[in-house]
């Protein structure tokens, strides 16, 4: 039996990331459970994690690395946290689930709107500040891919329209309707969309570019009668970190309003992240709010277990079952360990942690970006909020085709390079990277290290022929 002593010392039977690798290829396709886990863009051996702690994890071999995925976005106060921890302890002891309403799903719902309640400026006149509300009810599912399934799905039954417009480098999970020119690892890949999609499903999902408002025109002014919805990344993260525009948000909502279809705002990523009421909440700080009529949250939602949500209007939300005739439903939905961690991620994440991500962020950006000056490799790092990622390239993309026009052939050596000097960065050139509010001056520092071999390893690589 493996046995953690202070949960980052494996002392199991010695085991390699090699060794491993070889068994899961023999029960497993490629290897992996989620495809960019396999290390198929950036080549060589994925490593298996055994524990993961604040800004650490570990893998089967003892190695420790600074972590910059952050489990794709859930690890927002570092892995392990103590009190999300114990959240975890003590729902487990009370039971795995229910398959019944319980009431840790009530509070959770509770905080998250409560979250995403703000109060605006106070009018000119001097009345009173009016309360904003992202979201007024919330579904809770498993994924997010569930959540913008769900949302969809909840688009066209309210509207009775069929049509979705969706951007090109945006990822909202793996169902049909939302796999074309859809970032992340489909980008990593280097493939167009997936097999297994029928045509007349395809046909259902237009895609444009991103932060091109003459797109948006065309695609309103051709079909705009039969649009159910546009699903946008609140802000875009999974082609590289590709904000919006400033005002494209509300330009979207504005538009969708007008033709009578609806805009959904996919906060899988930025929810919880960008600020504590997420990318909304950054914009509407910023003087040009937008009303989404949908919003989808995941990862750091669940703290860490799988669980993930679909909020928004509650004349909306009202139409899914049992009220309404859209379908819903899930063995697993609201599950009570989840909704404990997710609660205590919630809790734990106070004014503080949304003070130190960007700092941290920025310590790691800089110091990352003055390496690579100083190899002569030409680079960019791109914001949104406190994420960002790195384009080999000199400017900031705004879209998918400039985000593709990269040097991308330089992240294999520079992501192994990090490797091998203690740094675990997203296996990909599309992702972001995860800082967390673990991640303290050593942690950084010690990012700062490897990334002076790790520029030279990218300027030493070499184009493909
Ligand atoms: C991760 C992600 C999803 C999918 O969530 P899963 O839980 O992996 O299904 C959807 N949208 C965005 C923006 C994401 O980053």
């Amino acid at each position: 039996m493996t046995r953690f002593i202070s949960g980052r010392t494996p002392t199991t039977t010695l085991e390699t990331n090699a060794g491993a690798f070889e068994r899961a290829l023999r029960v497993t396709p490629g290897g992996v459970n989620s495809p960019v886990r396999a290390f198929r863009s950036v080549g060589g051996t994925p490593v298996f994690l055994a524990s993961g702690h604040g800004p650490y994890v570990t893998d089967v071999e003892g190695t420790e690395y600074v972590d910059l995925v952050g489990q794709w976005g859930p690890a927002l106060l570092g892995h392990a946290h103590p009190d999300v921890i114990a959240a975890a302890h003590a729902a487990v002891d009370r039971g795995l689930g229910f398959g019944a309403a319980s009431t840790g799903e009530v509070e959770l719902a509770e905080l998250v709107l409560d979250r995403l309640t703000l109060t605006g400026a106070p009018g000119p006149d001097g009345s009173a500040a009016a309360e904003r509300r992202a979201i007024e009810k919330l579904r809770l599912v498993s994924t997010g891919t569930e959540a913008t399934m769900t949302a969809i799905r909840l688009a066209r039954g309210a509207t009775g329209r069929p049509l979705l417009v969706k951007f090109a480098g945006h990822y909202h999970g793996h169902s049909d309707s939302l796999l074309s020119e859809a970032g992340s690892g489909i980008a990593t890949l280097g493939i167009p969309g997936s097999a297994g999609i029928t045509p007349e499903t395809a046909a259902q999902t237009i895609v444009i570019p991103y932060n091109d408002e003459a797109a948006l025109a065309a695609v309103f002014a051709t079909h705009g009668d039969r649009i159910a919805a546009v699903i946008t990344e609140a802000a875009a993260a999974n082609m590289g970190v590709v904000p919006p525009l400033p005002g494209f948000n509300r330009l979207l909502a504005d538009t969708a309003h007008a033709h009578g279809a609806l805009l959904i705002s996919d906060e899988v990523m930025t929810g919880f992240r960008s600020t504590a009421a997420g990318w909304w909440g950054l914009e509407e700080a910023s003087g040009v709010p937008y009303d989404a009529d949908l919003t989808t949250f995941g990862k750091i939602i669940g703290g860490g277990l799988p669980l993930a949500g679909l909020g928004g209007r509650a004349e909306l939300l009202d139409l899914l079952a049992p009220l309404g005739p859209v379908y819903q439903a899930g063995t697993l939905s609201g599950n009570p360990v989840a909704v404990a961690t997710g609660a205590a991620m919630l809790r734990g994440a106070g004014p503080e942690v949304y003070e130190h991500l960007p700092r941290a962020a920025r310590a790691i950006a800089d110091g990352l970006s003055a390496a690579l000056a100083a190899e002569g490799v030409a680079h960019t790092v791109a914001w949104a909020g406190s994420q960002f990622s790195i384009f080999f390239r000199e400017t900031a993309p705004q879209n998918y085709a400039e985000a593709q026009a990269q040097e991308s052939w330089r992240f294999g050596p520079f992501f192994h390079a990090m490797l091998e000097h203690g740094v675990s960065l997203p296996p990909s050139v599309y992702e972001a990277w995860f800082v967390s509010a673990a991640h303290d001056e050593r942690a950084v520092d010690r990012v700062l290290d490897a990334a002076v071999p790790a520029a030279k390893a990218a300027a030493a690589a070499s184009r493909p022929a």
